[in-house]
């Protein structure tokens, strides 16, 4: 439904009415330029496409569909653009179930609006009333001074009287609430024979909001011993646990800006983080990180640091927020709080320097993680060897990418000298014997490596990987033309797996499954769709129509074999490599199998044998 909805919008908007309802755009050529919301610039580098419907900016390098446009710009997810357009298109969403999901919408507005009111009466109970004395003391204690606390909208919730009703009594009497009402916003527990009584009594409220400052629920922190230490809103049609963000009302420019989210344990972290000047934080709420949560982070940047408590709860956390992320295809890295350091608000209040240090200091996940495998194993006994070998697998097991997996594979080979070999046998054991382990997990081939001069931390980082000529180009035409991309893999004998640009990758996966029609844009993610939008906007020339019917199919096959022949001198270059440490190390039989693959590869490969031989 959401699909046709999508194309039947596309079909009854321009692109070019409505991002000019935003800002002013003036023809130039076959496109139009205006100046870029997204970033600021004096010259036009904004274009949008008429004819491909397609908008992208040179200059910040953003681009995309007409959905990921409303997106950016009114700071709204996919759903809401959704919805935001299909009305101005007149399209109808979701027919059957139309009455319910209206219903839906109102209680959420509803919702968000109870929120908002029992926040300005928690803030004021905390900042102006006897009762909100205890809360004035615990932010005093944590260092937190007034003007950012109320940024952040923290207030207290009072113990409210004998009927333990202040808020319910406030909101039905001032405000013309109904009882059932607060109920539904999650602020107050309905009591058996009628009335309600406070969620959050006696408590410091942290406010969780949207991206634009709406309040969805609350994070209350007990004072004193009382249990539990935190308390969170109930889910409600405005608050969904795994899909709130502590903080993103305030931190989403920063992210933009500093193209990375950092993603730290408490509320009182992010607000510590804030107070250094560090402002791109927030905190997942009430919950381990979510795959909504990392999906919602992933709009604003294409990358995510974790920084988790030092402790063992925090490490373990660390570790199973990685898989989380790493399921959504986005980079992460991993910052260590240092040792004797309990939490990120800790570091900042003793030396905020250290914590920005930190933060820039962050490794790439897979690495912290293989550094720990490793730990004690590398120049150790042969037992200490092979437990690290075998930690290291279970790690290298978790990564979804072959390429960057394979890169850690050779990694952890070398640093524990043993044979890449072996560990790509017992790799490819582990993952035969889990199940649910998707079955496309096969054994890596050779791909890129460190020794090629590409830093690891680039490679994980998908916007950063260099786009090479070729891969750019079959990219391009398969985003004009999707019907293309089984072309080139059925016909032509591309590999995905041989492109070494994941959004390349992504894009050419996209385009194969698109039947029919134009490049379904908005299944990409912010990062891909930028890429494949900057792709649309330029011209390949073997498509237009005057050019020779049979210029685009050879231009094709030279693609295709450009990318073949990279991928064998990266094979080429890992064997000799390999092969090198062999010889020195003296492992025969090693030398004799390499040798072997090198001459496989050379007659695979008649036309490089010149290059092969001479390396
Ligand atoms: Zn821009």
């Amino acid at each position: 439904m959401a699909a046709d909805a999508v194309a039947e919008i596309k079909a009854r908007l321009d692109i070019v009415e409505v991002v000019g309802g935003y800002l002013t755009l003036q023809r130039s050529g076959r496109e139009f330029k205006g100046l870029c919301p997204f970033h600021a610039e004096k010259t036009p580098s904004f274009t949008v496409s008429q004819e491909r419907q397609v908008w992208y900016c040179f200059g910040c390098q953003q681009g995309g569909d007409l959905f990921a446009f409303v997106e950016r710009i009114e700071r709204a997810d996919f759903r809401q653009a959704l919805e935001l357009l299909a009305d101005r298109a007149g399209v109808e969403l979701e027919a059957p179930g139309r009455r319910a999901g209206r219903g839906l919408g109102r209680d959420r507005r509803r919702a968000i609006e109870l929120n908002q009111r029992a926040q300005q009466f928690y803030e004021h109970v905390l900042w102006s009333t006897p009762a909100g004395a205890p809360g004035r003391a615990l932010l005093q204690e944590r260092g937190v001074a007034e003007s950012l606390a109320r940024r952040f909208g923290v207030g207290f919730a009072p113990m409210g009287g004998t009927g333990g009703d202040a808020l319910v009594r406030y909101l039905t009497a001032k405000r013309g609430a109904e009882v059932q009402e607060i109920v539904g916003a999650g602020l107050a527990h309905a009591q058996r024979g009628g009335g309600a009584r406070d969620r959050f009594r006696h408590r410091l409220v942290f406010p969780i909001r949207d991206e634009r400052g709406g309040v969805l629920g609350f994070g209350g922190r007990a004072l004193g011993d009382a249990m539990p230490k935190y308390l969170n809103t109930q889910e409600t049609s405005a608050y969904h646990k795994s899909r709130s963000i502590f903080g993103i009302d305030l931190a989403r420019n920063a992210i933009e800006r500093e193209r990375a989210a950092v993603v730290v344990e408490g509320y009182f972290d992010v607000i510590a983080a804030h107070a250094a000047g560090i402002e791109n934080v927030v905190a997942s709420s009430g919950t381990a990180l979510a795959r909504d949560q990392v999906r919602a982070l992933g709009r604003y940047a294409p990358a995510i640091v974790l920084c988790f408590d030092g402790d063992d709860a925090g490490r373990a956390a660390a570790s199973r927020a990685v898989d989380v992320v790493a399921a959504e295809g986005i980079p992460a890295r991993i910052c260590l709080l240092p040792d004797g350091v309990k939490d990120p608000d800790e570091l900042v209040r003793r030396d905020p320097a250290a914590f920005t240090a930190m933060v820039q200091a962050a490794q790439p996940e897979w690495q912290v993680l293989l550094d720990a495998a490793l730990s004690g194993g590398e120049g150790g006994s042969v037992d200490a060897r092979r437990a690290a070998a075998e930690r290291a697998v279970s790690v290298l097991a978790r990564i979804p990418e072959a390429a960057t997996r394979d890169l850690y594979l050779q990694q952890a080979a070398r640093r524990l000298d043993v044979g890449a070999r072996s560990l790509t046998q017992d790799l490819a054991r582990l993952q035969r014997q889990s199940p649910g382990r998707p079955a496309r997990v096969v054994l890596p081939q050779p791909a890129a490596s460190a020794s090629d001069g590409v830093p690891l931390d680039s490679v994980a980082s998908p916007d950063e990987t260099p786009l090479p000529q070729w891969e750019g180009y079959l990219g391009g035409i398969v985003v004009h033309r999707p019907d293309m991309a089984r072309v080139l893999t059925l016909e032509l004998g591309l590999e995905l797996g041989e492109l070494t640009h994941p959004s390349v990758r992504r894009i050419m996966e996209t385009a194969q499954q698109a039947n029919g029609g134009g490049f379904p844009l908005h299944r990409l993610d912010a990062a891909d769709q930028a890429l494949a939008a900057r792709l649309m906007v330029l011209d390949v020339p073997e498509l237009n129509e005057t050019s020779a019917v049979d210029a685009l199919e050879r231009a094709m096959r030279d693609c295709v074999r450009d990318v073949h022949e990279a991928t064998a001198l990266r094979s080429a270059a890992e064997i000799q490599r390999e092969l090198q440490s062999a010889k020195d190390a003296g492992r025969d039989d090693e030398v004799r199998i390499l040798a072997a693959r090198l001459a496989a590869l050379a007659a695979e490969a008649p036309h490089l044998r010149h290059t092969l031989s001479a390396r």
